[in-house]
C-alpha cells in the first residue's frame, strides 16, 4: 500500500453501503472465513455492514474480505484494480483447490443466504 501511496483512516463511512453509494462483493470462500473468524452476524440494518461497531470501527479487521482491503475512497481511478485482480486470481485458485464454488455476491445478501443455509444444515 505504501508504494501506491494509498491511505485509509478507518473512519468506517464506506461500510454504510447505502449512504455511501457503495456495494461490497465477496466470494463464498471469504464469507466462510469471515464467519469462522469473526462470528456469524446477521445483517439487521439494511445497507450497513453488520461487522461495523457503534464507534464506526470494523470488528472483523483480520478476516475482512479482499473488497474491504482493496477499497480506498481517495484512490485515483484505476489505482488499485491491478492489485485487486492479482489477489482475486489467487482467491479464485484457492476456492478451486478447496472445491468451493466462487458464488460471488453482494455482502449483505450473500451473508444472509450463507447463514440461512448454514442454519438449515
Ligand atoms: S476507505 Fe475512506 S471512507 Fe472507507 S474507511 Fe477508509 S477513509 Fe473511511
Ligand atoms: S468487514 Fe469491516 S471493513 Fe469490511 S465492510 Fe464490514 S465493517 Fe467495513
Amino acid at each position: 500500500m505504501a508504494q501506491l501511496k494509498l491511505s485509509c483512516d478507518a473512519c468506517g463511512k464506506c461500510c454504510h453501503f447505502e449512504k455511501w453509494g457503495h456495494q461490497l462483493w465477496v466470494t463464498e470462500l471469504e464469507l466462510r472465513y469471515l464467519v469462522a473468524r469473526s462470528g456469524a452476524r446477521t445483517p439487521m440494518d439494511e445497507g450497513v455492514c453488520p461487522y461495523l461497531d457503534d464507534q464506526g470501527k470494523c470488528t472483523a479487521r483480520e478476516s475482512r474480505s479482499l473488497g474491504c482491503r482493496a477499497y480506498f475512497c481517495t484512490a485515483p481511478a484505476g489505482e488499485v484494480e491491478a492489485l485487486f485482480e492479482r489477489f482475486f486470481t489467487r482467491l479464485t485458485r484457492l476456492a478451486s483447490d478447496q472445491e468451493i464454488e466462487l458464488n460471488y455476491d453482494e455482502l449483505l445478501s450473500g451473508l444472509g443466504q450463507f447463514l440461512g443455509q448454514k442454519g438449515a444444515r
